[in-house]
């Protein structure tokens, strides 16, 4: 029985928390559009960034080359405590929030 009453309050306690409108799951913000995964490099107040490399191929040379790509991504109040640097986290894409925040954390993978 006692579990059960801190579980309960827990949740309310979230959702208290979370007022942030630009919140995926609690806010209205709308996600859509592609999906990356990488590790947190930089944490900021309500944005972090993420890295995560990619092949390119170089077609004068035939072959393949790794490259870093970078992006900034909201961060919701809700997950701003467990989220930091050196995280693999999921990011989306939603609607611009500024000139270089075009998506929004959804989930932490470990
Ligand atoms: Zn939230």
């Amino acid at each position: 029985m006692a579990e059960k009453k801190i579980k309960t309050e827990v949740k309310i306690e979230s959702k208290k928390v979370c007022s942030d409108p630009k919140c995926p799951t609690h806010g209205s913000l709308r996600t859509r559009g592609r999906i990356f995964r990488g590790a947190v490099v930089r944490k900021f107040p309500k944005r972090i960034a993420i890295e995560f490399e990619r092949t390119l191929y170089i077609k004068k040379y035939e072959r393949y080359a790794k490259t870093k790509t970078r992006l900034h991504a909201r961060l919701p109040d809700c997950m701003a405590d467990s989220i930091n640097v050196g995280d693999y986290i999921e990011i989306m894409e939603c609607r611009p929030l500024s000139k270089i925040i075009k998506f929004v954390v959804t989930k932490k993978i470990r």
